[in-house]
């Protein structure tokens, strides 16, 4: 009887020391999760991530084709040639890009390039304001995020996004793939499930193993990534000296993604 009660006491005396770890540790990982995540020391950090264009070099849908290839590739984002299309990178023109600089006599050539549309990762982001789940989160290096295991596909992130940045899973997106390109999905990135929201993520699963976007890399050199309060950075560097234009800047949300025109 005695030994029984001496496990117990020990027993109840380890149980509370763990209720009183548990939110040190989970404080520690950045969030509510219960256990420690282990930190790759390759991994690549900022204060604000923010990306640069250069729509000199990059200009026509040709030099756009390899970097969506890749950035879709492995993120296993189906293709899907319909309205109900998920894209993560894609293009757009100067009008649809850049609505509020409408300027019928600008230089031909600018008018006629192709531009990058993606998700902003904006600093004041509605997207994430208005998710009811918290489905869409912004990190604290300024990338919007998401937990597609929270996303109950009310799609008012989609309402909210003045960019279009946000697609939905209005099928399985499984279904898109063929028996081949099933067996070469990227098996490091979670496939999605239909009724589901998704939205390029600035590569948050490279810059954890010390990698640059996809796209980034795939650009060579016409595009750049790195932190924007930090004055030393090449973003910084690029937009001390370059003119850049960012989307909508009525809409509030400053953009964290730039476009050297
Ligand atoms: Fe959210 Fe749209 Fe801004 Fe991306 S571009 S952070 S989806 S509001």
């Amino acid at each position: 009887m005695k030994q029984n009660r001496r496990k117990f006491i020990k027993f109840a005396g380890v149980a509370a020391a763990a209720l009183c770890t548990a939110p040190a540790v989970a404080k520690a990982a950045g969030g509510g999760h219960a256990a420690p995540i282990m930190k790759n020391p390759k991994g690549l950090e900022a204060e604000r991530w923010a990306m640069v264009i250069d729509t000199t070099k990059l200009k026509t849908e040709k030099d756009f084709a390899p970097l969506i290839e890749v950035c879709h590739k492995i993120h296993n984002v189906p293709q899907i040639d319909s309205n109900q299309e998920v894209k993560w990178l894609w293009t757009g023109s100067y009008d649809e890009t850049f609505v509020e600089q409408p300027n019928p006599h600008m230089n031909e050539e600018l008018k006629e390039r192709s531009y990058a549309l993606l998700c902003n990762h904006c600093e004041n982001p509605p997207c994430v304001r208005v998710c009811p789940t918290k489905a869409t989160f912004k990190r604290p290096d300024g990338i919007v995020a998401m937990d597609y295991h929270r996303c109950i596909g009310c799609r008012y992130c989609m309402a909210g996004c003045p960019y279009g940045s946000r697609s939905f899973n209005f099928s399985e997106p499984r279904d898109h793939f063929t028996e081949e390109e099933l067996k070469k999905l990227n098996p490091k990135f979670p496939t999605r499930m239909r009724g589901v929201v998704e939205k390029c993520n600035f590569c948050v699963e490279r810059l954890a193993v010390g990698e640059r976007p996809a796209c980034v890399e795939a650009s060579k050199g016409a595009m750049f990534f790195g932190d924007l309060n930090d004055p030393e950075s090449e973003v910084r560097q690029v937009l001390r000296e370059r003119f850049t234009l960012r989307r909508k800047p009525s809409a509030g949300t400053e953009p964290s993604v730039y476009y050297i025109i």
